[in-house]
């Protein structure tokens, strides 16, 4: 299976007053081709910054590439300049953002929204445009689409909105969707909708998604491999399968534990994980879960945890599976 994009070692940091916000601290991970890669984590360890990363959306400054490389199709994105990255973004790469009422141009009506990527990227007339933003809105299930392309978006509900963010992200038949928490700001049934709308589109395009959420059951349904993300690490990646049902890290656990189970009673107590993430003003020397971790050794405090492999492709940062840790020689 060929990888449409290969994350190395990224290291992305934030220049402040008060100094340097080292929020990705060494990922490497990679998407293939027509598959689905989730991203999880609490909020703020460093989950947005690596799509925006990948995009090249953040600020510079504060925002900088430290190190490492970012490869889409084989070319290094860290290496393009804004003109070409404008040629990449919405044509190759799309984006699919959280809150879809701030990410579309209240001034503008939908349908002007969608047509721009491909007036943009394409030479084609106005009319032809129009025709093909009305056949996305239809393929996103908007009813009445010829219609509604001339409303402005506060006519749509919640639901409905991120439709038109989908159909804008999607116009260009990208080979890389991401969507950073797609379905936080909607009910349920409309989550359960928009989900089910990615997978189709997936299968029709044959495009690859990043999934960034921190809702474990979403990954669930959607996701081929997890990346578990912690004070801008990865701590432990694998197959979906593999991730829940042969969890290793401790923070995965703590992960799981926290999710709602359909037996609780409404007296029983939601877990929760003790504590907070670390400052990444002055990241820790060794795990950052080290505060936090019920199995935490004093050799977890200093120094950095090794990887180790369970499973192929499954792997876990945690001094537990070192052959001379607790769990060691039990990894296969
Ligand atoms: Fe816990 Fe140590 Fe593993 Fe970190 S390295 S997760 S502190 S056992």
């Amino acid at each position: 299976m060929t990888n449409i994009l290969e994350v190395k070692n990224l290291q992305v940091s934030f220049k402040t007053f008060f100094g340097e916000v080292e929020a990705v601290r060494g990922i490497s991970f990679n998407v293939p081709s027509s598959q689905t890669v989730a991203i999880v984590g609490e909020s703020g360890c460093g989950k947005s910054v690596t799509a925006n990363s990948i995009m090249k959306l953040l600020p510079d400054p504060p925002a900088f590439y430290k190190g490492g490389e970012i490869l889409f199709q084989g070319e290094d994105i860290i290496k393009k300049t804004d003109k070409e990255m404008r040629a990449i973004r919405g044509n190759d790469i799309s984006m699919v953002f959280q809150d879809p009422m701030t990410s579309l141009n209240p001034t503008m009506k939908v349908g002007k929204q969608i047509m721009e990527g491909l007036l943009r990227h394409e030479n084609i007339s106005h009319d032809e445009a129009k025709k093909r933003a009305i056949n996305i809105l239809e393929m996103v299930s908007v009813p009445r689409a010829s219609t509604r392309i001339n409303q402005y978006p506060h006519e749509f509900s919640g639901g409905m909105r991120q439709r038109v963010m989908i159909a804008i992200a999607m116009i260009m038949k990208p080979k890389l969707l991401i969507a950073d928490e797609p379905t936080t700001a909607l009910d349920v049934t409309v989550q359960a909708q928009i989900l089910e709308l990615m997978k189709k589109l997936q299968n029709e395009f044959g495009m690859s998604i990043i999934l960034i959420t921190h809702d474990l059951g979403v990954v669930a349904d959607m996701s081929n491999r997890v990346e578990v993300m912690y004070a801008g690490q990865i701590m432990e990646e694998g197959s979906t399968n593999e991730i829940f049902y042969n969890t290793k890290h401790p923070y995965t656990k703590k992960l799981l534990a926290s999710l709602p189970k359909l037996e609780m009673d409404r007296n029983d107590k939601l877990h929760s994980i003790k504590g907070t993430p670390p400052d990444l003003y002055i990241p820790p020397k060794g795990c950052p879960f080290y505060e936090r971790c019920d199995q935490a050794m004093r050799v977890c405090k200093d120094n950095v945890p090794p990887i180790t492999e369970h499973d192929p492709g499954h792997l876990c940062r945690c001094w537990l599976y070192h052959e001379f840790g607790p769990e060691g020689g039990k990894n296969a």
